[in-house]
């Protein structure tokens, strides 16, 4: 029997097992691959993110000159990006593995029973695996955790190539973390949801252009993002010269919470981690991991702790009442922020990137205590145009109830 089993090798499920063993925990992972299979997205993060947690030498790029382009301006973000050296993440914490007793399997979990004071799991071979606690990492699909369904899930959708192209795509060396110009679209396309690109230098004359949908209901295809990529680039006069890799990305930005009184806790996707308006997770995992796995190793040292209180425990790390309140506060940014039009949309970029750089930096890391977030929302009402006010006021009337919750909860 373990004391915790972690399901998924995903970068949650992993960094949580690494970070379960370091608290001498008996852990066993499941998942249909190995922990060392490489992870194939391409994942961004802040570099003050890392440097708060002395992680800095998990980059493998970093970037001075940020900007945002919104319609006839270009916002200087004055605050460095960074892309995460995976390999090295991943094989900083399949090391951490190695050295503490963590025990991998190949398998996927079917179901969960409670036995007693514990948890088993059936996997798809029907295998049965004991576990004190057990811990579903497995994405925004998970295997095991239950939530609420919501028929209205927006997601983030993003086509992007890495590759060379006939001149350089953006600035050499610079990041353009939004680009929401749409110059290059028929009045028509303008009416359509807006998209922006998300592109980087590489190095090398190397460089990675993304089209992205922040969020949508339904998801937007891949075969318009890929069309709108490729219109944008040849607006520019750039064609592409070679495709190195091709990133396709959806996910839901507004999976409701899990239930929090289930005897499984969630890490990652899995537990509604991802910023609901802006779609990064990775520092969340980094700051919130060992915090998780700290609570969970405390409650087992009580011998006689059944699977649902451990949980109990694990989610209330996880999702403390201050935190929860923060996400309705996010969801309804996000309301608002799908409800845009073009032009509002890039009115409110130009606002909330002139905001003081801790608090939409903070906004975006999730970093703020709520009356910080309050007052930088404020503040963001102040400076925005009246089209975006408006937009705001007739959010509060249509989604009330987001900004109730982060008031009465
Ligand atoms: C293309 C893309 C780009 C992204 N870019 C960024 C970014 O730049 N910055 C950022 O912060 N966030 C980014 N995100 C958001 C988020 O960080 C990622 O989605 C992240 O991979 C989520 O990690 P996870 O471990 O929770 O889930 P996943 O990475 O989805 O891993 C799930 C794991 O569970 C396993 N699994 C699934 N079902 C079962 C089962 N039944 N039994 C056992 N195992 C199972 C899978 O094999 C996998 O190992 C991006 C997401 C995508 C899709």
């Amino acid at each position: 029997m373990f004391d915790v089993l972690v399901i998924g090798a995903g970068p949650a499920g992993l960094s949580l097992a690494a970070a379960l063993g370091q608290q001498g925990l008996a852990v066993g992972g499941l998942s249909p691959a190995g922990p060392a299979t490489p992870w194939q997205n391409t994942y961004g993060i802040w570099v003050d993110e890392l440097e708060d947690l002395g992680l800095t030498q998990f980059l493998s790029h970093r970037w001075k000159d940020c900007v945002v382009h919104v319609r006839h301006k270009t916002l200087p973000l004055c605050r460095d990006y960074g892309l995460l050296a995976k390999e090295q993440l991943q094989a900083h914490w399949l090391a951490q593995v190695e050295t503490s007793q963590v025990k991998w399997q190949p398998g996927t979990a079917d179901r969960i029973d409670q036995v007693g004071s514990y948890s088993q799991v059936t996997t798809g071979n029907g295998e049965q695996l004991l576990a004190r606690l057990v811990v579903d990492a497995t994405g925004h699909r998970p295997a095991l955790i239950r939530r609420s369904p919501n028929p209205h899930l927006a997601f983030q959708a993003a086509y992007g190539i890495i590759g060379r192209f006939s001149k350089p795509p953006i600035a050499p060396e610079q990041m353009v973390l939004m680009d929401y110009r749409d110059d290059h679209l028929s009045p028509a396309e303008q009416h359509h949801p807006p998209t922006f690109l998300y592109a980087m230098d590489l190095g090398d004359e190397v460089y990675f252009v993304e089209e992205t949908s922040l969020a949508h209901h339904p998801a937007l295809s891949m075969e318009i993002l890929k069309q709108r990529l490729y219109q944008r680039l040849n607006h520019s006069g750039v064609e592409v010269a070679e495709i190195h890799h091709v990133e396709q990305c959806l996910f839901p930005m507004n999976l409701p919470l899990p239930d929090l009184s289930q005897p499984v806790v969630g890490f990652g996707s899995a537990a509604s981690m991802v910023h609901p308006a802006s779609g990064y997770m990775f520092g969340a995992l980094l700051r919130r991991g060992p915090v998780l796995a700290q609570a969970i190793a405390q409650s087992l040292d009580t011998a006689s702790i059944t699977s649902a209180e451990v949980a109990e425990v694990a989610w209330q790390a996880l999702w403390p009442k201050a935190r929860l309140r923060k996400h309705y506060l996010y969801l309804f940014g996000l309301e608002n922020l799908m409800a845009f039009d073009s032009t509002q949309l890039n009115r409110f970029f130009e606002a909330f990137f002139q905001l003081e750089t801790d608090d939409w930096a903070g906004f975006l890391a999730d970093a703020l205590s709520l009356p910080e977030l309050i007052q930088a929302m404020l503040g963001l009402f102040s400076r925005a145009s009246n089209d975006v006010r408006w937009g705001l006021m007739r959010s509060v009337a249509s989604h009330g109830a987001l900004l109730q919750r982060s008031f009465t909860l």
